[in-house]
């Protein structure tokens, strides 16, 4: 099925886009991380969204996903891990693939900072997909850099595959199988063409792979072509980003990162995204 709007984010930005653009008749998909492990989720207490002061964040966010799904908005819950803009949009989540013709981004802010040689060696030994290029490293030797809760799940896999798994995290992981685990949080991706190795607290770790995998994979490594400017995605008033049938919304356009801002940028991204669908 092709989804007339994916909303990539399932924050207060990404749920008031899907009901948005319920409320235009579009079928909706939302593919975000768990809501529960969601920033607002974990706040104490919110007292500066009009009408419904002194809810905790948890609390506003069941609010909102309730509504959406009230709406009959459809969701899958897990990290985006690649974005495709060829005759609209696929969307990879695990092993899936999911089609839409306009897509919402409003994946927050994604803070994590990469490690050096990391932007260098994306595509040429960096991934952050193991479902999308694990078959590459059949029998080869792979680092799993593991930041999601997934990444054990998704080192077992590129095991199962026939990869030489090696995982390195700072924190002890679970459900590993079989698979060395090295602790370190140092790291630095070498290479010359391709990747040749990792430095772990300034260890070599040689291998022909590394898939870092974090809870969240920021839209410019999903798009490219996304316009950016310090770190945040450029938009218009409609929220159109630079590239056509992209719209962006909440707190990845930039400040002031607060839920009534997200959840205004939103609205406006649906309306405009529904307005491109229909002049399609
Ligand atoms: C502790 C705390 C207290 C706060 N208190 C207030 C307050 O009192 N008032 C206020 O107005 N604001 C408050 N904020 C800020 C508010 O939470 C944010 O401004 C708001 O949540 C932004 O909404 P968003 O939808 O843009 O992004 P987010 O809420 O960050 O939602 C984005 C979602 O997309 C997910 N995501 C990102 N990339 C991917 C991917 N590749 N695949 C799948 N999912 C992905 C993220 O995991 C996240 O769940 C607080 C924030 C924190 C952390």
């Amino acid at each position: 099925m092709t989804y007339d709007i994916i909303v990539l984010g399932s924050g207060p930005a990404g749920l008031a886009a899907a009901v948005a653009a319920r409320g235009r008749d579009k079928n909706v998909l939302v593919v975000g991380n768990r809501w529960q492990d969601s920033p607002l989720a974990r706040a104490e207490r919110v007292d500066n969204y009009p009408g419904l002061p002194g809810r905790t964040g948890f609390e506003l966010m069941e609010e909102f996903v309730r509504h959406a799904q009230a709406l009959d908005v459809a969701f899958v819950v897990g990290r985006a891990l690649s974005l495709l803009a060829w005759n609209g949009f696929s969307v990879t989540v695990g092993s899936q693939v999911y089609q839409g013709k306009a897509l919402i981004l409003a994946p927050g802010v994604v803070r994590a900072a990469k490690y050096p040689g990391e932007a260098e060696y994306l595509g040429r030994g960096v991934s952050y997909c193991a479902t999308c290029d694990g078959m590459l490293y059949r029998n080869k030797p792979v680092v799993v850099v593991g930041l999601a809760p997934d990444a054990p799940s998704e080192a077992n896999y590129l095991k199962s595959l026939g990869c030489q798994v090696t995982y390195v995290s700072p924190h002890e992981p679970e459900g590993l199988e079989d698979i060395p685990w090295i602790k370190a949080g140092r790291l630095a991706v070498k290479g010359e063409q391709n990747v040749t190795g990792l430095e772990a607290d300034g260890s070599p770790l040689p291998c022909s792979g590394i898939f870092i995998l974090r809870r969240a994979v920021a839209p410019t490594d999903l798009l490219p072509a996304l316009k950016t400017e310090e770190g945040v995605i450029q938009v218009d008033r409609g929220m159109a980003t630079n590239l056509p049938g992209v719209f962006a919304a909440g707190d990845c356009t930039g400040g002031p990162l607060q839920v009534s801002k997200a959840v205004g940028e939103g609205h406006v991204a649906a309306l405009s995204a529904c307005a491109y669908l229909d002049a399609l």
